[in-house]
């Protein structure tokens, strides 16, 4: 142990459970970079405007949750608490939206950061893989975001999750129920903090999680009811799509995600297995943002799934993926000779492609073999004095036990056709 620890709310990434969040990543990025997303990578800060008007003044990330700092310089940046606002920003200033066909679509993978409560699935740093499709208004496009987090998340295995949707309407209709909703909420029983946020973003207080607003909640006016033709028209051919496609969803006419530019399709992905912070994932359409940040109109949708909170869904339904050993092969040499001999075939193995590793340090037979057997590799190569002499190495299937000699400069060969 050092004088040191992780900060409250953060945890490291170890092996070997560590492979198991590398793999989550691969099995959610794979499905968009095969569905034409190429990959976009951000600065893990931006200039702290960015998000105060892409994220939302009124909403919690931007009024409590945000790592904000003020450089040497005297530029106020805050650590990205989010991807999209970055992602559309990185967008917009390389004028990808004008260099080729529209929609854009991007995929990112990293690190966010949220000064939160910390809590069984809930960080001040936490991961996300993410999905933006920008510049395109399109029923498919919407559906084709959704259809491929549901076989990120089939592809690990996970059953127990919904996807809860909803649309929030547009700029014709929203603005209509918002008064409505408004109207509803001033004659509740709410503190303060909510009165206030039901004149910046009503639709956020039917987010409220507290048992005594929510019941107050139950005969709110529902956006369902004041959908445009446009808007519902929309609404029902991502529903088609969905159904064609076979992906079951829930309409959840209470699902927001409260913040001005978001429009129309809104979903999440909730695991029934993970308690309070059941949210794996969600996204939604956002044809407001480009203009809220400077842009041109670009309607867009996208989604962000949570890393951490997927690897707990995975441990919550008891899955434990099929992950290759690190390792195929283990060379133990016992001697100086064998060492340089061996240590040249783990190199020749690495080139060949064949994973190999080597037990290293000065150690008896039986500290080596407890080196290979560790390291789960399939096959284990030993060479002493006396197999040298023959120009052989003995080599070992682990699985089967069976151990025969092998030429020293057969070996890369042999290993790789036992592995077909
Ligand atoms: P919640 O309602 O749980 O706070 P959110 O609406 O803030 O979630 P988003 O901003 O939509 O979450 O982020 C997308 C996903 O990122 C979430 O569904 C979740 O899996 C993950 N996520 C968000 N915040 C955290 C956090 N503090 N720790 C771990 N994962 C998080
Ligand atoms: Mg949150």
């Amino acid at each position: 142990m050092s004088t040191f620890q992780a900060p409250k709310g953060t945890y490291d990434l170890l092996p070997p459970a560590s492979a198991v969040y590398l793999a989550v990543r691969d099995a959610i990025s794979a499905p968009l970079r095969t569905s034409g997303y190429g990959y976009v990578e951000t600065p893990g800060f931006e200039d702290v405007e960015l998000f105060a008007r892409g994220v939302g003044e009124s909403t919690d990330i931007v009024t409590k949750e945000m790592y904000t700092l003020t450089t040497k310089g005297g530029s106020e940046l805050a650590l990205r608490p989010e991807g999209t606002a970055s992602v559309l920003r990185a967008a917009l200033e390389a004028n990808l939206h004008k260099a080729g066909n529209l929609p854009v679509k991007l995929w990112y993978s990293g690190s966010y950061y949220r000064y939160e409560r910390p809590q069984k699935g809930r960080y001040r740093h936490f991961s996300q893989v993410g999905a933006e499709a920008i510049g395109t208004e399109d029923p498919a496009l919407d559906a084709e975001l959704i259809i491929l987090a549901d076989q990120a998340y089939r592809s690990l295995g996970l059953r127990d999750f919904r996807i809860l949707l909803n649309s929030l309407g547009d700029k014709e209709c929203r603005p209509v129920y918002r008064e409505a909703l408004q109207g509803f909420l001033r004659g509740l029983d709410l503190d303060e903090e909510t009165r206030r946020r039901i004149d910046i973003n009503p639709l956020r207080v039917l987010d409220d999680k507290r048992a005594e607003v929510r019941k107050q909640l139950v005969d709110a006016p529902l956006l369902r009811d004041y959908l445009c033709d446009a808007c519902r028209a929309y609404h029902e051919e991502v529903r088609a799509l969905l159904a064609a496609a076979g992906v079951g969803y829930e309409d959840d006419d209470r699902l927001v995600r409260g913040l001005d530019y978001y429009t129309r399709t809104t979903f999440e992905f909730v695991h029934d297995g993970l308690g309070a912070q059941s949210a794996v994932g969600g996204g939604g359409r956002y044809d407001g943002l480009s203009e809220m940040i400077g842009g041109p109109a670009l309607p867009s949708v996208g989604w962000a799934l949570g890393v951490d909170r997927t690897v707990l869904a995975l441990e919550a339904e008891g899955i434990t993926l099929a992950l290759p050993a690190p390792v195929t092969v283990y060379a133990v040499a016992l001697g100086e000779e064998a060492r340089r001999l061996l240590f040249g075939v783990v190199t020749a193995l690495r080139k060949a492609g064949i994973a190999a590793d080597f037990s290293y340090g000065e150690r008896g037979l039986k500290g080596h073999m407890k080196n290979a057997n560790r390291s789960g590799a399939r096959f284990t190569i030993v060479a002493g004095e006396r197999d040298l002499a023959e120009g052989v190495a003995q080599l070992k299937d682990m699985e089967s036990g069976e151990q025969s000699p092998v030429a020293l400069d057969a070996l890369v060969t042999e290993i790789g056709s036992r592995l077909g």
